[in-house]
């Protein structure tokens, strides 16, 4: 008997090694920063009983043969209806007090993607995003215009103040200098080979009329390419826009012939450089999973078929 396991064992190895078994896996993150959470640990588990809730739910659906993208959409909402993170219900606010939310999805098999910017009554950015890519001929619709065609297909309409928790209200109204950080991201690889990236959130705290950062914009917050990697971002926007961070990282592996670590951790690099802060996850397409920051911490889970597993906030 043990024989027999030890022999099935070795065959998956064997196998695995030859590229013979398509692994699959997920990583996701809800933000990136200083998060003065070190001396709570009831806090930490909140957060982290979170991140293992959506990461087993993708798992799962990853094992019975679901979609990349499936399984991006199905972790970004679980992720954007909890009010700890920065994304849907329990995004920052704007300088004027109301939510403005940005999210965007692509799909590595044929690279389309769907981004929308500005939404202030759409339930769930994510399925906005989707269905930009899905049934339109654009890539990112914005503000009103974006609303008009979400509502058109039928998505679920919220008032604005469905997003504003009274956490939140009580932070704008101490104009808080300290960020809260918080956007959300998942990226996965299916059974298939296919890998899918999607990102969503409420931006940065009292942001200005109309700012849009990297999380909609396709090559800075996200990017997926089949047969290379799936990315998604989170930090400082402006500084992951300027780099072209999520397809810099592609482009470095690509072009560069760098390993995934490094083309992240050399991106990473250059936005400190410039002086900006934030952190990615990314999986490539043998389920490898990458999770890496310039911040004090992030939060982050992950887990693969070839048995991996994490969920952390600190190193
Ligand atoms: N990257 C997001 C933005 O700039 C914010 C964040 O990730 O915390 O809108």
């Amino acid at each position: 008997m043990l024989k027999n396991v030890i022999n099935a064992a070795m065959l998956f190895s064997f196998l695995n090694l030859f590229g013979q078994i398509q692994n699959f896996g997920l990583v996701l993150h809800g933000g990136a920063g200083y998060m003065a959470l070190r001396n709570n640990p009831e806090k930490v588990n909140v957060y982290l009983a979170a991140l293992n809730a959506a990461l087993d739910s993708g798992y799962s659906m990853l094992q019975r043969g679901e979609s990349a993208e499936q399984v991006v959409i199905h972790v970004v909402m679980m992720l954007e209806n909890n009010t700890l993170f920065n994304a849907g219900r329990g995004a920052v606010l704007t300088e004027e007090g109301i939510a403005e939310l940005d999210a965007s999805i692509m799909t590595g098999y044929d690279q389309k993607a769907g981004a929308v910017s500005g939404l202030r009554h759409v339930k769930n950015p994510i399925l906005a995003a989707q269905a930009v890519k899905d049934k339109t001929q654009h890539v990112m619709l914005s503000g009103a215009g974006a609303e008009k065609f979400i509502f058109s297909i039928g998505l679920d309409s919220v008032p604005n103040s469905y997003f504003i928790t009274d956490d939140m209200r009580a932070r704008w109204e101490e104009a808080l200098k300290n960020q809260k950080y918080g956007t959300v991201g998942c990226v996965a690889l299916d059974k298939d080979g296919n890998l899918a990236a999607g990102t969503s959130t409420g931006g940065m705290l009292m942001k200005k009329f109309g700012r849009i950062g990297d999380a909609p914009i396709i090559g800075a917050g996200t990017y997926a390419k089949n047969g290379l990697i799936a990315v998604s971002c989170t930090g400082h926007g402006e500084y992951f826009i300027r780099t072209s961070a999520a397809y810099q990282v592609a482009a470095r592996m690509r072009f560069g012939r760098q390993k995934a670590s490094k083309a992240i951790r050399s991106t990473l690099e250059e936005i400190k450089n410039l002086g900006g802060s934030g952190g990615m996850i990314a999986i490539d397409d043998k389920g490898n999973l990458y999770h890496d920051y310039n911040t004090e911490g992030m939060f982050r889970a992950g887990r693969n078929s070839k048995g991996n597993r994490f969920a952390k906030i600190y190193e």
